[in-house]
């Protein structure tokens, strides 16, 4: 049946109700749907229908027990399509093949010789390859998308300029997608984190998170009203090149004195190093036992980018007014030597009563950003009208 304009736009928001209150809820029964949406029972009945045919939806065992008529539940087929999440890094890539909810199947590091944007493209096709072949992959599932995570200012798929990567106008995702013969999209890392954090992490409740990233970099992503905020050029959230100090040491983005200049996770080691006088390799777990050890040193570097981080983040919270603030990132490593002094610097500096900082300690939370961005699509038919639900799957589609 060929629906109209109209209609068609009627199915895809009905469908996309239904499926995001599944991935909010769990399993509910029909009726259930039906008042929480407000929907008739009659288009209920109707999206549900074709979302069990088309293998997206499942349903469960009715309740024993309850008397009468035992509604059966329904729920998302988490199960039923795979996707994979590539998060490229400075000499590597972080691989996840997961369910649509995310949930890790398979993970694999891979090493990549050089940065160019052919190297990294084979990287990625060949680990895409080795992750659906892998014996813990489920047989069966057919592998529905996948998701890039490059740190840069990405826009439709295209990196338009990764400092990190010194790529410009690299159409990233169009480049892969050509190999591999499924979707493919890609995002900035901070950006997919908070989408991982906003459909099924810490954020699952809440409409409007900020994603605090302090690993390389600063980022502070902005998921509003349950959509990622990507600016007019997919530059939002780059808080790590505000200027802390403009006499203080050169960035990557050619300015002086950036935020993560000063408080990124390798520049706070390396300051700790350079005022202990330390020889050799240093990590960042050497900074916080020390600090354990009760290291002034150590402890008042953390204290200083608790505060200077905080003081930008109380302005993100004056302009943005999140619910939660999740952080990730390697200094979450840190712990409250971090996020004591940055909880108490967002009190002062925030206008308001300030949202509690959250860190995310799981370490998969990048790779499994990236594989966010292709399971968002199947809860997100309006900006992506129904592909990945239908047989558009099969066609090489960027986004
Ligand atoms: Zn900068």
């Amino acid at each position: 049946m060929k629906l109209k304009g109209d209609q068609q736009t009627a199915r895809a928001i009905n469908r996309r109700l239904i499926l995001n209150l599944l991935r909010r809820q769990g399993a509910i029964s029909r009726a259930e749907i039906a008042s929480v949406t407000g929907l008739s029972p009659a288009a209920v009945t109707f999206v549900v229908s074709e979302l069990l045919e088309e293998n997206i939806l499942v349903e469960g065992e009715a309740s024993l027990g309850a008397p009468g008529r035992r509604p059966i539940p329904i729920n998302i087929n988490y199960a039923g399509r795979l996707v994979a999440g590539l998060k490229l890094k400075v000499g590597g890539i972080d691989c996840v093949l997961t369910d649509l909810a995310t949930t890790p199947l398979v993970t694999k590091q891979v090493v990549v010789p050089d940065l160019s944007p052919q190297s990294t493209v084979e990287a990625c096709a060949s680990a895409v390859e080795e992750l659906v072949s892998d014996r813990r992959a489920p047989t069966g599932a057919q592998l529905s998308g996948i998701g890039i995570a490059v740190p840069g200012v990405i826009d439709n798929g295209v990196c338009r300029l990764s400092h990190r990567f010194n790529w410009a106008d690299v159409p990233i995702a169009a480049m892969l997608a050509e190999r591999v013969r499924v979707p493919v999209w890609a995002d900035d890392d901070t950006n997919a984190f908070a989408l991982a954090q906003q459909l099924f992490g810490l954020g699952r409740h809440h409409r409007t998170v900020g994603a605090l990233a302090i690993g390389a970099g600063i980022s502070c992503a902005v998921v509003i009203d349950g959509s990622v905020h990507h600016g007019a050029n997919g530059a939002a959230g780059k808080m790590g090149h505000s200027t802390y100090d403009p006499n203080g040491p050169p960035c990557e983005c050619g300015r002086r004195g950036c935020l993560q200049t000063f408080f990124s996770e390798p520049a706070l080691v390396r300051r700790w190093k350079e005022a202990r006088r330390l020889a050799g390799e240093v990590t960042r777990h050497d900074m916080l036992n020390a600090a354990k050890t009760g290291d002034r040193a150590a402890i008042d570097l953390l204290q200083e980018a608790g505060e200077g981080i905080g003081r930008y983040l109380g302005g993100f919270c004056n302009i943005i007014d999140p619910e939660v603030i999740v952080g990730g990132g390697e200094a979450v490593t840190f712990g409250d030597y971090l996020f004591g002094p940055m909880r108490d610097a967002l009190k002062r500096y925030a206008m308001w009563n300030p949202p509690p900082i959250t860190p995310d300690w799981a370490d998969d939370s990048w790779a499994r950003g990236a594989a966010a961005l292709a399971t968002q699509r199947l809860f997100d038919f309006e900006s992506s009208p129904g592909e990945i639900a239908g047989t558009g799957l099969q066609q090489s589609m960027v986004k």
